[in-house]
């Protein structure tokens, strides 16, 4: 039986997780603590910031550059987010267990699921404090480039971020087709 391999699979994934949680978390100085949420911070010039919801290190913010609350509000929104991690992670374990052939489908989840919870944080913090993603980011004319902005950043797009129209209930989808074919 493929699916055997299930657990082990299972334990390797949440394994590589945690350990980056744990190092993130070691590297960071350690600032406050506020309503069950760990506050930490790591030195940079560029504002950001990353939100660890951990079964084992608990909810943690880490502050990537200075204390920004523009970066806070949408990690709040993150705070109030399932702990989707895990059941990619589980999905994850399930499909290269069941055959390895699986990995585009599951990258494509992922990529997948970053976006939708990335906008999710930003339609969040534009609900609750008004607070809209700023940048000087202008869209790529070619669109080769505006595909790889798509593909390798974390987020949707700096240039889609910051549109009036991302804070309107466009499908993400749907902002990302047009996108690339307008
Ligand atoms: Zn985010």
């Amino acid at each position: 039986m493929v699916l055997s391999f299930f657990p082990v699979a299972l334990a390797f994934l949440l394994f590589v997780y945690e350990y980056r949680n744990y190092r993130l978390i070691k590297r960071a100085k350690f600032l406050y603590e506020k309503g069950g949420v760990k506050y930490y911070q790591i030195e940079s010039n560029e504002d950001n910031a990353i939100t660890i919801k951990s079964i084992l290190f608990g909810k943690n913010v880490i502050i990537i550059g200075s204390d920004n609350d523009k970066v806070l509000a949408h990690e709040e929104g993150h705070l109030r987010q399932p702990y989707f991690t895990y059941y990619f992670l589980v999905l994850s374990a399930l499909g290269i267990s069941y055959n390895i052939l699986t990995i585009p489908i599951l990258l494509i989840i992922y990529k997948m699921m970053f976006l939708h919870y990335e906008r999710d944080a930003d339609l969040y913090a534009y609900r609750v404090y008004n607070i809209r993603y700023e940048s000087s980011a202008e869209r790529p004319i070619k669109r080769i480039e505006r595909l790889k902005a798509w593909i390798f950043d974390t987020h949707p797009p700096d240039y889609i971020r910051k549109e009036e129209e991302y804070y309107k209930k466009t499908n993400i989808l749907k902002l990302f087709i047009r996108d690339l074919l307008s």
